[in-house]
């Protein structure tokens, strides 16, 4: 089973993410959690270069886009692939749900350019189950900001951005669970072990599948 995990900022994903695992574990299952962009020693060098503060020149959309893609196509031949013809569960905190919600409805990039990307990345593996944590971008920011308050350059990535691009990608996200089967939407503005429960039980629901 491949179960990404998807929402904005400050919405709890690697939190839960742990206790999907932890849950998974306990039942006997073998998990792989991963991230994107990330998840392999070359997919992190991309990520790195994607997140840190570009003082030379500004990063061009499509750079940004093809890069996201760089990094998901060695993420599948290296990681996910492999670990799903073994039988593990892959747990993926982000996927190509979130290209198209940062970079689509975001920054606006053609969906049909990031479709086609995305069948090129993919070679035809989907994730079974995706869970949308999802909060009003308000509540999301003011988390991630008092997560970041040590890390400087993830605050100043984030504030960097406009409320407006976060409110698109929000809509944007929460298309794609209307549109979507595969998708659960969680309400991330309750208290943690709220969410945490709501996910677990989301996620018990799979396992009886
Ligand atoms: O999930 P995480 O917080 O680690 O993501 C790192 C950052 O990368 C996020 O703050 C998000 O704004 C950004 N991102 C992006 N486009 C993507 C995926 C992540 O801009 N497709």
């Amino acid at each position: 089973r491949f179960i990404t995990f998807e929402g904005g900022e400050g919405v709890g994903k690697s939190t839960n993410i742990q206790a999907v695992a932890r849950h998974l574990e306990s039942q006997g299952i073998s998990v792989v959690v991963t991230r994107e962009p990330g998840g392999t020693p070359i997919a992190e060098r991309i990520r790195n270069d994607l997140l840190k503060a570009h003082h030379e020149e500004p990063m061009s959309d499509m750079t940004e886009l093809l890069l996201m893609f760089a990094a998901r196509a060695q993420h599948v031949d290296a990681v996910i692939r492999p670990a799903l013809e073994r039988g593990d569960w892959v747990l993926c905190d982000r996927f190509t749900d979130s290209t198209i919600a940062y970079q689509g409805y975001g920054r606006g990039l053609s969906l049909d350019n990031i479709e086609q990307l995305k069948a090129l990345a993919q070679g035809g593996i989907e994730p079974h189950l995706t869970l949308l944590l999802d909060a009003p971008v308000a509540i999301g920011m003011g988390r991630a900001r008092a997560r970041a308050q040590d890390l400087a350059e993830e605050t100043d990535r984030i504030e960097a951005e406009a409320i407006s691009f976060f409110e698109k990608v929000r809509q944007g996200f929460l298309a794609l669970a209307e549109r979507y089967p595969r998708f659960r939407v969680i309400d991330a503005t309750a208290p943690l072990e709220q969410v945490t429960e709501q996910v677990l039980k989301v996620v018990a629901d799979e396992l009886e599948h």
